[in-house]
Parts: structure tokens; C-alpha cells; sequence
């Protein structure tokens, strides 16, 4: 991770098909475009990469989650169960929906602890959301099973896990809905973009209309198509979309160069008796973006964490000193800072975060490091990260 370093001849070559007719937008102008239709062709790959029935593109992985939110019909009051570790998009796209996001501890997977997740149920959850933190996942049978028992929509946020697998089958396969993102820093990148995946064809259709000011796609002339419902506007450009393809195309050698890196570091480090590894899901295999580790407590994450920036190693992060993926430092939700007023509904639904502690999540995520695994790195530089980590671990635990 990311696409953006290998960056080339394939994605410049998508790109000029677009650029020789210059029709940018998605649908229409079938006279114009010379049998081009990046983002079509892209929906149809993912479609066989991922293994759904349907994929649908939008502008971001932020859109993603919230069109996969909109299809699923959630709105005011209804709630959300999501991870306290995960990016600022999984509430934001909740609460912009007037939901109510019920953000719940993690474990030692770095995604939703399962208990936690039960405990959390009410008569308003209306979906559960677990979100595939670097490159590794929630345990999906468990998740499965409890939206089977609750009548739940399970809605997979894979951004940042493309490419890696739950008993065989690609991470946002599985719940009812998935969203990915292909902005800049994700495995795979179309500068912006993001996508919807299901196997539902319902949910299908309302994200496809949805995220295209309702209309049904029907018929050829944008004027007359019909609008079962309101809609917004979230669709993704051809620029972006071939860029994408040509990304998509590279996932499974970005898979393997990523896991050559990440075995060499993960071997050096399982040297230090004291350095732990977040656990996989039975049956899962990651896309090898990050590894993610733990060290004794909180002080040591810090200072190594410290240290590694300190020494050149780059691209580590302790996430709990870090504001955009974990709850301790996000007080403009904790405050509720919104430019507009939210439904009374949810302003009540959320006012447990104002006094809500997360004692499990602090523990796994003060000790946690996680290291992105870059696909531009020489064989000679993973070496000399590998043994520079260890050696930065070493001294501190001494
Ligand atoms: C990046 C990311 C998003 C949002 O994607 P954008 O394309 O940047 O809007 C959502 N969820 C997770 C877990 C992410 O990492």
C-alpha cells in the first residue's frame, strides 16, 4: 500500500482512452465516447475480483458507506454499531443520515470485539458495521451469525483491506452490503473513488439510483428516466474510474509484493519475545498493507513509536496518539459540532459520548503499532527497516 507508488504506463493508458473522446461523465453521450466506459468496465471487474453480484462506483469510500447506509434505508434514530477504531467517515456518513452511530470496543483483531457488539443491540440498531482496519478483519462468521439472530444489515467497511480474505472469500463479499475506497492512500487507487458491493439486488438498485439523484437508469435519455426516489449526487468520473482499472488490474501483484515485505518484517520482529501480533480471524488472510503489532503497554508504544519517527523509520502508527482513526482525540463528535442541527433523535442517541469510556479499546490501542508495508521498497530496504526495528524495540525493552 499504496497504488499511488506504482503509479504508470497502465493507469496513463485508461486514462488517454478517456481523454481522446474527452467524455468524462459515467453515463451517456454513447455517440461521443467511442465504446469507452471506464466506470462500467471497472463495476464489472470488481464484480469478478470480489466476488459480488453487483458493485457499484461513487465518488469515495466516504460515499460509499454513505450510499450503502441511504440503500439500506437507515435515517433518524435508527442506530449503528461501529468500531471506536476506525476513520472519522464510518460517523460521519451515519450521522449526515441522522443516525446514530453506537461506536463499540475493539479487541486484540483491532475490529469489533464481539461481545461488545451484543451488548451494544437495542430496539434500534438497525445494522452493524464492522470496518477492516489495516488490511485485517472482524470476525465475520461471528458478525453473521449475530445479524442472522437480530434481523441486522451487515455492512462491511473493506477501505482498507482490498485484496485480503475471510475463508476464501474477499472482505466486503460478505455482509449484505461492502464499501471500499480508492482514494489516494488505499491498495489500489483511482485518485478519489469508492464503491458499493452486494449480492442483494434491491440494495443494488437503491444504491445505483441513489447515487445519481435517484434517476433509474432507464432508457437512454437522461430527461425522461424516472425518479422512484430522491436522491443526491455521488457518481464517480470516467477520469477516475480508469485509473482505477488499471489499479484493480495490479491488485493480486500488490498483494505479494506487499506480503514479501510484511513476512520479512514480521520474522525480525517475532525474534522479541515481548513484541505480540494482532490476531487474524480464523480462516482469514490479510492484504498485507500494515503489520500491526503490541508491545507491553502504553509508555513503550509511545517511546518506539517516538523513536522509529525520530530514526527514519516512517509511516508507523500509534494510533492513539492520532486523531482520525480512534475515538480518545474525535471531541468535535464528542461535542457534537455539526454545521447544521441534528434530528433530536439522534442528538439524543449520542449523548452517551459525552461520559462513555472505552477502557478495552485504549488497552489494545495504546500498545498497537501499525507499520505500512510499501510497495516501493527494495529488497535491501526492507532488510534495513526489519533489523532497524528491532534493534529501536530491543534497546527500549532493555
Ligand atoms: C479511507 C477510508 C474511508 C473513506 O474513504 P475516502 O475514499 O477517503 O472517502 C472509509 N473507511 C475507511 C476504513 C477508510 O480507511
Amino acid at each position: 500500500m499504496p497504488g499511488f507508488e506504482l503509479f504508470g504506463d497502465k493507469e496513463r493508458q485508461e486514462l488517454n482512452d478517456v481523454l481522446d473522446n474527452g467524455v468524462l461523465m459515467r453515463y451517456g453521450f454513447d455517440g461521443m465516447r467511442n465504446g469507452h466506459w471506464k466506470a462500467r468496465a471497472l463495476e464489472k471487474e470488481l464484480e469478478n475480483k470480489l466476488q459480488v453480484t453487483h458493485a457499484q462506483l461513487v465518488s469515495s469510500g466516504t460515499a460509499a458507506v454513505s450510499v450503502a447506509l441511504a440503500a439500506a434505508g437507515i435515517g433518524a434514530g435508527d442506530e449503528v454499531i461501529v468500531p471506536t477504531f476506525t476513520f472519522v467517515a464510518s460517523f460521519e456518513a451515519i450521522m449526515m443520515l441522522g443516525a446514530v452511530p453506537i461506536l463499540v470496543d475493539i479487541d486484540d483483531t483491532l475490529t469489533l470485539d464481539i461481545e461488545a457488539t451484543k451488548n451494544a443491540i437495542t430496539s434500534k440498531t438497525k445494522a452493524i458495521m464492522p470496518v477492516h482496519m489495516c488490511g485485517s478483519m472482524a470476525n465475520m462468521d461471528a458478525l453473521v451469525e449475530i445479524c442472522n439472530a437480530h434481523n441486522l444489515i451487515l455492512i462491511e467497511d473493506s477501505s482498507q483491506a482490498t485484496g485480503a480474505t475471510y475463508k476464501g472469500k474477499p472482505l466486503g463479499s460478505i455482509g449484505d452490503l461492502g464499501c471500499l475506497s480508492l482514494d489516494f492512500v488505499k491498495i489500489i487507487t483511482a485518485g478519489e473513488g469508492g464503491a458499493v458491493l452486494t449480492n442483494n439486488e434491491k440494495l443494488y438498485r437503491n444504491a445505483d439510483y441513489f447515487s445519481d439523484h435517484g434517476h433509474d437508469h432507464i432508457g437512454n435519455d437522461r430527461g425522461t428516466e424516472a425518479h422512484p426516489f430522491l436522491g443526491y449526487n455521488f457518481r464517480i468520473s470516467e477520469l477516475h474510474a480508469a485509473v482505477g482499472l488499471a489499479q484493480l488490474r495490479r491488485l493480486d501483484e500488490f498483494v505479494t509484493i506487499q506480503k514479501k515485505n510484511y513476512t520479512v518484517i514480521r520474522e525480525a520482529l517475532s525474534n522479541i519475545p515481548e513484541v505480540t501480533f494482532r490476531t487474524v480471524p480464523e480462516g482469514g488472510k490479510e492484504s498485507y498493507s500494515f503489520l500491526s503489532f503490541f508491545l507491553p503497554d502504553l509508555d513503550a508504544a509511545r517511546k518506539v513509536s517516538t523513536t522509529f519517527k525520530e530514526q527514519g523509520v516512517d509511516a508507523c502508527f500509534h494510533y492513539y496518539d492520532n486523531n482520525w482513526h480512534y475515538i480518545r482525540k474525535w471531541e468535535h463528535l464528542k461535542d457534537l459540532k455539526t454545521l447544521y442541527p441534528l434530528p433530536s433523535e439522534a442528538k439524543k442517541g449520542l449523548s452517551y459520548l459525552k461520559t462513555k469510556t472505552f477502557e478495552q479499546s485504549d488497552h489494545y490501542i495504546g500498545r498497537n503499532i501499525s507499520c505500512l508495508i510499501k510497495l516501493s521498497w527494495t529488497e535491501e530496504d526492507v532488510k534495513k527497516r526489519a533489523l532497524k526495528m528491532t534493534d529501536i524495540i530491543s534497546k527500549y525493552l532493555k
